[in-house]
């Protein structure tokens, strides 16, 4: 079979992987890399995990997969000192209590193990898909066109899936309605930033939801660098607010709860994540028009994390395999 996958997330990348076994796979991906939200923004030498921050795994299948890739050296486990901060009150400092898994040197690399033997086309996001004589036609937003497959798999976050979905595809009703909830992201670095006496917080009941020490975590070097997430509330109302104004406020933000000043940092960066996670929990795995040879997977087929991205793309790659 000639399959097509968009979207090359760890969703799109587990199935493509599963089904170059026996098929042949082409993904198709908007941005300039692969990983989607499991990705590492560069900026000069500095490298932030702007999305994910670590990963967790309760289920056996996905914890092969964590033991393959510690044994590959690809991930790691952060021992990140962690204290919460929940309406102004702060906790102890403790370890996880968790196993907690990053890539090494960034979260992206999980990504680029997966994409290394597959064929990728970066770059590419692909604006509508056709379905005509039992074959589907991929056209690009730059008018390009992909033709002969005989299977789609769009492993893209259900908000953007809606737009790009053929008609009368069987489960078009069943995707859920909850829109995909935003998260604003600053990136600080500076040399002179302090020890704050934690590597990680998470934040309850202010704008800000987390805070992670980037350069704690394994084989980052020492170069002092910040990751803060906004919450997902105050994200969904400002999300399309002035750039500007929005850093200066996750930044007051930030010297109120941690009593230092950011905003003298040397660099600082934001990045708004219009689709960062779902609102509600999901329990379809993925979805699939056996009619049409059409499927979806992804995180939100489960819930927002990186363990249900993967299991989606597992789980719907292993159902196609039976069938073909
Ligand atoms: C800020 C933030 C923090 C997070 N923190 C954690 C965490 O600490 N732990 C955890 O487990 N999870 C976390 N998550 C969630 C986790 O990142 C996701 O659950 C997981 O990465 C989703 O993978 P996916 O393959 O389902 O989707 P995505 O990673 O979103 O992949 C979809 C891909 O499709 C591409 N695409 C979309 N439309 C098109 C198109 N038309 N044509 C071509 N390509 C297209 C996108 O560019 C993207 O690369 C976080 C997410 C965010 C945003």
């Amino acid at each position: 079979m000639n399959i097509a996958i968009i979207g090359a997330g760890l969703s799109g990348l587990t199935c493509a992987n599963i089904l170059s076994q026996q098929h042949q796979v082409t993904v198709f991906e908007k941005a300039r890399g692969v990983s989607g939200r499991l990705s590492t923004r560069r900026s000069e030498d500095l490298r932030f995990d702007h999305g994910a921050q670590f990963i967790r795994a309760r289920s056996d299948v996905f914890m092969s997969f964590i033991d393959e890739l510690v044994d590959q050296q690809i991930i790691s486990s952060w021992d990140a000192r962690f204290k919460e901060i929940n309406h102004g009150i702060s906790s102890e400092v403790e370890s996880f209590k968790q196993d907690n898994y990053v890539g090494i040197p960034g979260m992206n690399q999980i990504g680029k193990f997966l994409a290394k033997t597959l064929d990728v086309s970066i770059d590419t996001r692909i604006k509508e898909v056709t379905y005509k004589d039992k074959t589907h036609i991929l056209t690009t937003e730059n008018g390009d066109v992909f033709e002969h497959f005989d299977q789609v798999i769009f492993a893209i976050p259900s908000d953007q899936l809606i737009d790009l979905l053929p008609a009368n595809v069987s489960f078009a009703n069943e995707i859920p309605d909850f829109k995909m909830r935003a998260c604003a992201t600053l990136m600080i670095s500076d040399p002179n930033l302090p020890d704050f006496g934690f590597d990680a917080c998470q934040i309850t009941g202010h704008d800000l939801s987390w805070l992670s020490v980037n350069n704690s975590k394994p084989e980052r070097g020492n170069y002092p660098c910040i990751v803060i997430h906004s919450s997902h509330d105050w994200a969904d109302q400002h999300a399309f607010d002035d750039r500007d104004w929005m850093k200066s406020h996750l930044l007051s933000e930030a010297k109120d709860l941690f009593d230092y000043d950011f905003s003298s940092a040397k660099h600082s960066n934001l990045h708004v994540w219009l689709y960062s996670n779902i609102a509600k929990v999901n329990d379809a795995v993925y979805y699939r028009d056996e009619k049409m040879n059409i499927s979806a997977c992804g995180d939100w087929c489960l819930r927002g994390n990186v363990e249900s991205a993967y299991l989606s793309g597992y789980e719907l790659a292993h159902a196609l395999l039976e069938n073909s």
